[in-house]
């Protein structure tokens, strides 16, 4: 069978493995811009854009509002005022008069502003009448919030309110709650009933990301051997003892901060107690002192003798594999990932497959010359025909394995097979790790159509943008679900690399890594000179980070509330124990909570989550993770302590569940509708004295309407039938799986300006190695500079953005060219030039995305020349794109929602409609 060249260029090669030198880069000539070789634009971009090189790009003053629908909606009846809330008497930071006011301010003085009372219910196309440089933006917040606890005085997480949000830089110090990097709640007041959360509408929920990686200024987890007779627990509810657990009777007796029961304290375990009631050696005593530490696992928790991990890579060497570069970028990333920075985590032994319409596997034993091939012709009866030398530790194989994996692009070069076996090397891998525990690691091209787990082409165009569409989303049939239950139930879990050139069925394959707590990666039409270096550097990143295998995750919290249904990547046989095949530093879990009584207000809420697991390097320990938070009877408090960013990570959690049993179109509506009821709820409640025709946001969720048009424009769930079903899965994929930290960058693009870094900018911090940016902008297209450049980072990926009018000399110091034509767009990394400016961009570059390995992709950008415009215009959320309308739009749109719900409504009209 033959194949297709994927997305290669017509005269363009990828740069030849082994060549990442900077040197022999900026060797390189640059060649003139010529429209004809790959730079026009072309069709493909996402519909409704206007040609790339129309200069009016979506969002300019005036582009953006053309012929836009409003949504219906009553005219707005009073000046549009933004104010915080009742209870944060400063303005919201970085919005001008007149727009900062307080309810019941005087009216805005004359020439300071358009109020919107005047406008006709129809929505008329005009110029924008905020400006939208005063709306709420992330990029204040979160400067305000990293001069709040960037400074050296570290945050204790005994403090009761406003952790650092997740994008800050901070150290913490775990006084007895756990650092907010493991474990955070959608707001730090927990209300006393259910009656009250509903009213506020607010999801009340918690994300725990158990092996989440500590700054290097912070401590580590400490590790506590109890013996044979393992940590001290409540004998009613197993809650671990932690710091909230209350001695009484001298000492003899504890109170579970759970359930209330009172345990007696084993004899071994007795210790006096102060005048104030505190044990005397609880500062001695981790488990007492600190919200996070680890347990060494008794007998118990073994259920088969705890090994290092194993990671198994397997890699798709059939024809279109070879011929788009990815045989040899993938085995340069393994080959990276193995010897190159921190290496793999301590223990892990690593094997290889290569596989077409048949496996092969490698015996890697060290004390053979080279790796010796064994091919399993016959798929369907699979086996590992490998016994010892199959998954080796690394670094004693080094020269069987680095030489293997050098040879392989050219042992497959005229390898013309087609359909690879993806079924068969799941089965072969869970052969050869039963037992044992481990990752299978697998690069895959095409939808696999041969030998066991063979899949049908049922992509349907007429079935996008519909109601049917999610029946695409559901596996086709039960064998990798039924695949992925099994490695749960030995331990393995799944990362999947696809490299989709056609449609591969991401949903069904996905199961693979969504059920087994891997995680799915996606290089639509990968072209090795593009997209090879992110590769290398999600390879890196995948394998180098903290792993634990066989986890067990259990959340639980005190009486009176529970945990209603868990989110992320996971498998659960009932309804309290998550179970993770593998469980990485990234892995994050969602937790909805739902109420059985009601609570104490009296007492704090307290949660805990114990990640049962093994280390990689073969150790079975417990893990607990603590968190009390005061309880509420005012609504007040909860918009108060209430964090924005986690609240988006639960919900978007929340919400790609939900659309494997609801149309899209409906959960938009739902969300929508949420964040309206949320900020009606509080206008009620919190500020029902204020003007109507006020728009009022609480200061601690004053970005959720803009998290919301972010969620409702990104591909997992936005309208227009131009997402392919792939890449919608791909992007529900990462919503399920994203930390909090990594839902903000994917969410909200930062947009550094390079063209005028003042001193200290775009340097490297001596001591933290944290690099300053310079003033960042907001994401709208209407706020670039054309004689400027910039560089935009979202989810992991960067955009290098020249205007049109850039000065020759700043292109000289920044490039090292003198004119835009002259940029080569295909280099996808900064090039190195010997100036000042240069050094910057490139430190800047990887202060945006840092990562393992160093480097990341750089997509060029030139304004009204190149076809990436159209990516990059998509990724600036505060314009008109993606279906959806501009920021400013979809504020006045809320504000006109939340006046309908404001209204008095009659007796017998409910007040508020559940769900
Ligand atoms: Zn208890």
């Amino acid at each position: 069978m033959g194949g297709m060249n994927m997305g290669q260029q017509p005269g363009m090669q990828s740069p030849p493995l082994g060549s990442h030198s900077h040197k022999q880069r900026t060797r390189r000539a640059y060649a003139p811009f010529n429209p004809e070789v790959g730079d026009a634009p072309s069709q493909g971009g996402p519909a409704g854009f206007p040609p790339v090189n129309n200069p009016q790009m979506p969002g300019f003053p005036g582009a953006g509002q053309q012929g836009y629908p409003s949504p219906a909606g009553p005219p707005i009846t009073g000046p549009q005022t933004f104010v915080p809330g009742a209870q944060a008497p400063t303005p919201i930071p970085g919005l001008a008069a007149p727009y900062v006011r307080s309810p019941g301010a005087a009216p805005l003085p004359a020439g300071t502003g358009q109020p919107m009372g005047q406008q006709p219910a129809p929505y008329e196309p005009q110029k924008p009448r905020i400006d939208p440089n005063q709306m709420p933006s992330p990029i204040t917040v979160h400067t305000h919030d990293q001069e709040n606890y960037g400074s050296a005085q570290p945050y204790s997480t005994a403090q009761r309110l406003n952790a650092p949000l997740a994008c800050t830089e901070f150290t913490a110090v775990d006084d007895g709650n756990s650092n907010p990097r493991f474990m955070r709640m959608t707001m730090g007041n927990v209300p006393h009933t259910e009656e009250l959360l509903k009213a506020s509408h607010l999801p009340l929920g918690i994300i725990v990301q158990p092996l989440a990686e500590l700054a290097p200024s912070e401590e580590p987890v400490k590790l506590i051997d109890f013996g044979e007779e393992g940590p001290i627990r409540c004998l009613r509810c197993k809650t671990y003892i932690n710091p909230h657990m209350v001695f009484i009777n001298g000492g003899k007796t504890f109170v579970c901060n759970m359930c209330r029961h009172e345990n007696d304290v084993p004899d071994d375990y007795f210790c006096n107690l102060d005048m104030a009631g505190k044990r005397l050696d609880s500062e001695m005593r981790p488990e007492l002192r600190n919200g996070t530490v680890e347990f060494v696992a008794t007998k118990d928790f073994i259920a088969r003798q705890p090994a290092p991990a194993s990671f198994v890579f397997a890699i798709d060497v059939t024809w279109n594999a070879v011929q788009c570069g990815m045989v040899a970028y993938a085995a340069a990333a393994i080959k990276d990932a193995l010897y190159s920075g921190s290496g793999l985590p301590a223990g892990v032994r690593v094997g290889i497959i290569t596989y077409d319409r048949s496996a092969h596997f490698y015996s890697l034993s060290p004390s053979l010359d080279q790796a010796q091939m064994m091919v399993v012709p016959d798929i369907q009866d699979m086996f590992v025909p490998i016994n010892e030398g199959f998954v080796v530790d690394p670094t004693e194989a080094r020269h069987i394995i680095e030489p293997l994996l050098d040879a392989l692009p050219t042992m497959f070069a005229n390898n013309r097979t087609a359909e690879p076996v993806l079924g068969a090397v799941v089965q072969a891998a869970h052969e050869a790790l039963r037992g044992r525990g481990g990752k299978l690691i697998a690069f895959q091209t095409a939808l696999p159509t041969f030998g066991p787990g063979s899949l049908k082409q049922r992509d349907d165009a007429k079935l996008h943008n519909t109601d049917k569409e999610r029946t695409l989303y559901e596996p086709q049939d039960a064998f990798y679900r039924d695949w992925a239950i099994k490695l749960v139930e030995d331990g393995i879990s799944c990362s999947l690399y696809l490299f989709p050139s056609a449609y591969v069925d991401a949903a069904t394959l996905s199961q693979l890594s969504t059920v087994t707590g891997g995680e799915l990666y996606s290089y639509p039409a990968f072209e090795g000179g593009r997209d090879g270096r992110r590769l290398m550097a999600d390879v890196r990143a995948d394998v180098q980070r903290a792993y634990g295998g066989s986890a067990v995750l259990r959340i639980r919290t005190s009486d009176g509330l529970r945990v209603d249904e868990h989110y992320g990547n996971l498998y659960m046989r009932n309804h309290v124990d998550v179970e993770l095949a593998g469980v990485t530093s990234d892995s994050a879990i969602g937790a909805l909570l739902q109420y059985d009584g009601k609570l104490d207000e009296k007492q704090d809420a307290y949660f805990q989550a114990a990640l049962l697991y093994t280390t990689s390097d073969g150790q079975r320990r417990i893990r607990v993770h603590n968190l009390a938070a005061p309880c509420t009877t005012l609504i007040g408090n909860m918009f108060r302590s209430s964090e924005v960013d986690t609240s988006l990570n639960l919900i978007a959690k929340m919400a790609m569940s939900e659309a494997l049993t609801s149309p899209l179109k409906g959960i938009r509506e739902k969300l929508t509708d949420r964040c309206v009821q949320i900020l009606s709820a509080y206008r009620r409640n919190c500020a029902s004295g204020s003007a109507p025709g006020q728009l009022i946001l609480p200061e601690a969720y004053k970005l959720s309407p803009l998290y919301n048009l972010a969620l409702l424009k990104s591909p997992a769930i936005r309208g227009g039938a131009d997402v392919p079903i792939d890449q919608r899965i791909y992007h529900m994929c990462l919503m399920r799986q994203f930390s909090v930290r990594k839902t903000m960058d994917y969410f909200y693009p930062t947009v550094a300006p390079l063209h005028m870094l003042a001193e200290g900018e775009g340097v490297a911090d001596e001591v933290t190695g944290i690099v300053a940016l310079p003033k960042l902008v907001r994401a709208s297209y209407s706020l670039l500079d054309p004689a400027g450049m910039y560089m935009l980072a979202s989810g992991g990926s960067l955009m290098l953005w020249f205007g049109r009018q850039v000065s020759p000399s700043l292109l000289q110091a920044a490039v090292g060219v003198s004119a835009l034509e002259q940029i080569d767009t295909k280099m996808h990394s900064v090039p190195e030039v010997p100036t000042e400016l240069n050094q910057k961009i490139r430190a800047i570059a990887g202060g945006l995305v840092p990562t393992r390995a160093g480097y990341v992709n750089v997509q060029i950008v030139r304004q009204g020349m190149d076809q990436a415009e159209v990516q990059f215009a998509s990724l600036l959320v505060e314009d008109r794109n993606n279906d959806n309308m501009t920021y400013v739009d979809f504020v006045c749109a809320i504000h006109r929602q939340i006046q309908v719900e404001a209204r008095p409504k009659g007796p017998s009209e409910p007040k508020w409609s559940y769900h």
